[in-house]
């Protein structure tokens, strides 16, 4: 059973510079559309409330057992808390039989518990009076986002992006705020597609690609690219970035979506275009009509970190794995940051004791500012001081003003430097993707990979897991970025068969039989049904490649443990 044809689009990314024109409203957009984004946080998490206040009104029982289960939650952690410290402090692991029963007991009440509340739930979400209840609750909810939405003050595409992406927000653990940090998107939607010569024309009213000259010995095109960033009237106002238009965009194809990121690097914004374009066919790299099924989702084995295993339906087989010896790469950054966190550790408490002497010097808001001073974790906020400071002095303050203008310095110079190893890192990531995946779309015409969410590729489960490593999982999920490997691989096969992935780990490829396991426990894993001994995650490319799923028959025995 095949999943959805995936729309052959690619994404075409430059460089641009900083906008020479309508800056003002770029930035405006951007902490519009971030702004929008909490908003919509928020909203959720008042509509989370207010249902949950409802059910609380409405069905005691689900606020007895609401408050029940989240005790013996807190049981639980304090059970397993006891355990491993036990199991720290005596290195064997030896736990007593009392204090492993009681964490298994915690368990058990916590899972009971649960299970009532899941009834009970169900129940209230069934009965009409709830019903009506949270009906109204949606309605008053769905009210609220349109006024949120017109009073944003974001241009079109933005703020579809931005919905879209609070679109998640609805199930699963609660949204949460970001902070403003500078980063963020504009995005202008190009309805039923522009070609790229109305673009370089400047006959469209979104988007133009103004071609200005040429450079260099390559003689690449020199352009700058309008942005819509409003409206006067009917007439556009637009924002405008020099570029290199060094990559031509296929006259046959149409441009879908245009981009403008602008990231933090160190102390300098980065900015880049990218424009979604779509094509009836993209050509192909090879003659040949075969097929293979690639597994993402990273591991960590003894030649380094493993990003992807892959099947051919012609029997070949292999890995992409990021030797361990580049993973220094992103390890020489990480030092480097930790050493800045030392240095800052180390300075900070020489200014947080001149402004606990003289605080009283300043106005109300520098006063406020240097309140929690002792508590900062961030160089970022001895910047912002800094701007403050500057704007009032105070007699006397030259010493120690010098000195942090100084630290500041050197510290920029170091977060620039950390900054640009860990995007040549970035950079080498992709060409090593690339070149894995140009190899591959050489022999293969089509690519199987999993229908995922992004945010939902994650680590290989890992049973032995030591305490330790949970602190490099974050790093080493930056690191094999599965997302953007799967980016690559979209672009560069001629056809791309999104696979529903749900069962491909418990499938036999051999057999073809449902043999349930415990992932997590087992990595190399023997099939109970014919007793073909495989690595899950070859059986999984091999899954994705055929294309698979079980009955619903099958799925009902995994789940009895048949
Ligand atoms: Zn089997």
């Amino acid at each position: 059973m095949f999943g959805h044809e995936s729309k052959p689009t690619r994404n075409y990314v430059y460089g641009i510079l900083a906008p020479t024109e309508g800056a003002d409203l770029v930035d405006e957009q951007l902490r519009a559309a971030h702004q929008y984004r909490n908003n919509l946080v928020r909203l959720e998490l008042d509509r989370r409330e207010a249902v949950q206040q409802c059910l609380l009104a409405m069905r005691p029982a689900v606020a007895r057992l609401t408050g029940e289960v989240a005790d013996a939650v807190t049981a639980y952690d304090a059970a397993a808390a006891a355990l491993k410290v036990r199991n720290a402090r005596e290195r064997n692991k030896r736990a007593s039989a009392d204090e492993r029963q009681a964490s298994k007991d915690a368990a058990a009440l916590l899972k009971g518990l649960r299970g009532q509340l899941k009834t009970v739930r169900t129940e209230a979400f069934a009965a009409d009076d709830v019903r009506a209840a949270l009906d109204a609750i949606e309605t008053v909810a769905s009210e609220r986002r349109r006024e949120a939405r017109g009073a944003c003050g974001v241009y079109w595409g933005t703020y579809l992006t931005v919905e879209q992406a609070a679109g998640s927000f609805r199930s699963g653990a609660p949204p949460i705020f970001h902070r403003w940090t500078g980063e963020g998107r504009l995005a202008i939607q190009l309805q039923n597609g522009v070609e790229p010569a109305v673009l370089t024309l400047g006959q469209d009213k979104r988007l133009r690609i103004e071609l200005t000259g040429e450079c260099g010995r390559g003689k690449r095109p020199l352009a700058v690219a309008w942005l819509r960033v409003g409206s006067d009237g009917r007439a556009p106002v637009w924002a405008k970035f020099p570029m290199v238009y060094h990559r031509p965009i296929p006259v046959d194809a149409k441009i879908k979506w245009a981009f403008v990121h602008r990231r933090r690097c160190g102390t300098f914004w980065r900015w880049q275009l990218m424009l979604s374009v779509a094509r009836d066919a993209w050509e192909s790299p090879t003659t040949s009509g075969g097929s293979v099924g690639i597994d993402l989702g990273w591991r960590v084995v003894p030649e380094g970190l493993r990003v992807a295993s892959w099947a051919g339906d012609d029997g070949r087989r292999g890995e992409l794995i990021l030797p361990a010896d580049d993973l220094r790469r992103w390890s020489e950054p990480a030092t480097r940051r930790a050493e800045r966190d030392v240095r800052f550790g180390e300075f900070l408490p020489r200014v947080a004791d001149w402004f606990a002497a003289n605080a009283g010097r300043f106005g109300e808001e520098m006063r406020e500012r240097v309140k929690t001073i002792r508590q900062w974790r961030s160089p970022a906020r001895l910047a912002g001081l800094l701007r403050a400071w500057s704007a009032e002095r105070v007699t006397g303050d030259e010493e120690i003003y010098g000195e942090l203008v100084r630290w500041m310095r050197e510290d920029s110079r170091e977060w620039n430097s950390e900054s640009g190893q860990r995007a040549r890192a970035s950079r080498w990531r992709d060409d090593y993707y690339r070149c894995f995946v140009k190899r591959l779309a050489s022999e293969y015409r089509v690519v199987h990979v999993e229908d995922m969410d992004l945010r939902e590729i994650k680590r290989k489960p890992k049973a032995e897991e030591a305490e330790s490593e949970n602190q490099t999982a974050r790093g080493n999920a930056f690191i094999a970025s599965p997302g953007r490997l799967r980016e690559l691989i979209r672009e560069g096969f001629a056809e791309t068969m999104s696979i529903d992935a749900a069962w491909t780990t418990q499938r036999c490829h051999a057999c073809g039989e449902i043999d349930g396991f415990d992932a997590a426990a087992e990595l190399v894993r023997t099939c109970r049904h014919c007793g073909v001994t495989e690595d899950q995650d070859y059986r999984a490319a091999m899954n994705l490649l055929h294309g698979e799923q079980p009955d619903a028959d099958e799925m009902a025995g995994v789940a009895r443990g048949v």
